[in-house]
């Protein structure tokens, strides 16, 4: 079987959807790599670094034509799929239910695809599932954006000068991005508080050091480990038991979302109006329609001497170890599926079904 690793074309995009090392693994099992020239350099992995892998480095013509598996981390796009072809088989997040349209394009190529966000939240599936492996390094990078933004320091320091007291660091949403904030706001020296929907969270949250706020949550469910919408009622609850965290914090960082929907509003302007000046709210549910009402996608909006950066989880800001973590996730996927260097195609297996997305250019997914 023949993998082409092709270089990602969206805009700021550094990352690569497999390294040298796991490119050395797969040949040791076997497979033969084709990887476009320049694929890794964002992610400071050479062209030299893949041919001593193993893998034969191709233009990006070539790697379609001699590949049957490509592999990518975002949606293969306009230019890719004028070069897909009925007997490839296409690996990358496709997020495909809020895109029907390249779903389609990939159907009426006849190709087949799996969609690496689509993986059942299931302990099997831990190793492949990169929305965890990369929201993880997202909750990390948030909260140095943070402390950079910031005009203090987060521990606690004693100097001849005088004591300087910890930051403040508040965070909304304790699954994988949240639980990795905690813990670099922790490792920092910042006193942390943290709130979620779900109340299984509280001893994670708590296991980190983070002070946890509760907030009665009967009534809220919750599907497949993940949260649902929240009513008003939760709502002006959670309002209630944060606002006085809120409004000491130095350091806010949202990541609450409800998947398949608009990101929850936590933070409303008038809340904002309310925090400390020079408080800085990092916004990582921005791309979602935002958890802080006044920010804005890739800006930084000030309100009140209150900077809220609007962002998304970004992880190709720290791309070598993302890629890294990335393609450790797809060797697993791979591995799973195929067996003597084919694919199983075991349709009753949860982790193939939910993530083939397209078979032979019949939709299985909506
Ligand atoms: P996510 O990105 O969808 O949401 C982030 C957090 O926001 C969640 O913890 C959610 O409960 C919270 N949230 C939603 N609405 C909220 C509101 N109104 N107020 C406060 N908080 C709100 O979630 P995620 O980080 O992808 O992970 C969700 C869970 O899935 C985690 O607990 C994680 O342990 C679990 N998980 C399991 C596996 C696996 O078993 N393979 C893999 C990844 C994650």
């Amino acid at each position: 079987m023949i993998i082409g690793i092709l270089k990602e074309s969206q805009n700021g995009e550094r990352r690569v959807a497999l390294s040298p090392l796991i490119t050395q693994k797969l040949v040791d099992k076997g497979f033969e790599i084709f990887v476009e020239e320049r694929a890794g350099v964002n992610s400071m992995y050479t062209d030299s670094d893949y041919k001593e892998a193993g893998a034969s480095i191709a233009s990006r013509e070539k790697v379609f034509e001699t590949a049957q598996v490509l592999v990518k981390i975002n949606p293969f796009d306009e230019e890719d799929l004028s070069l897909v072809q009925k007997r490839h088989i296409l690996m990358s997040q496709l997020y495909h239910k809020s895109s029907p349209e390249l779903i389609k394009a990939i159907s009426e190529k006849g190709a087949t695809a799996f969609s690496m966000d689509a993986m059942p939240r299931i302990s099997r599936a831990q190793d492949m599932d990169v929305l965890s492996s990369q929201n993880n390094l997202a909750g990390y990078k948030a909260v140095i954006l943070g402390a950079y933004e910031m005009t203090k320091i987060f521990p606690l320091m004693m100097t001849a000068a005088g004591t300087i007291t910890p930051s403040r660091v508040l965070i909304f949403g304790v699954g994988v991005a949240g639980l990795q904030a905690i813990a670099t706001a922790k490792r920092l020296g910042a006193v942390v508080e943290a709130t979620d929907i779900r109340t299984e969270t509280k001893e994670q949250a708590e296991s980190l050091g983070a002070k946890f706020i509760s907030v009665d949550n009967t009534g809220e469910a919750s599907e497949g480990g993940y949260a649902t919408e929240a009513s008003e009622d939760y709502k002006k609850r959670q309002k209630e038991a944060v606002n006085e965290s809120l409004f000491k914090a130095d350091l806010v960082i949202t990541t609450a979302n409800v998947p398949g929907r608009k990101a929850p509003l936590l933070i409303t302007e008038e809340q904002v109006k309310q925090m400390k000046n020079g408080a800085v709210i990092v916004d990582l549910a921005a791309a979602q329609g935002g958890n802080c009402e006044v920010s804005k996608l890739n800006e930084t909006v000030v309100v009140n001497g209150v900077k809220v950066i609007g962002t998304k989880i970004s992880p190709e800001s720290v791309s070598t170890n993302a890629s890294e973590l990335y393609a450790k996730n797809m060797y697993n996927f791979i591995t799973h599926l195929t067996e003597d260097l084919n694919f199983k195609w075991d349709l009753e297996e949860e982790i193939t079904d939910e993530t083939l997305i397209v078979q032979d250019g019949v939709q299985r997914k909506n």
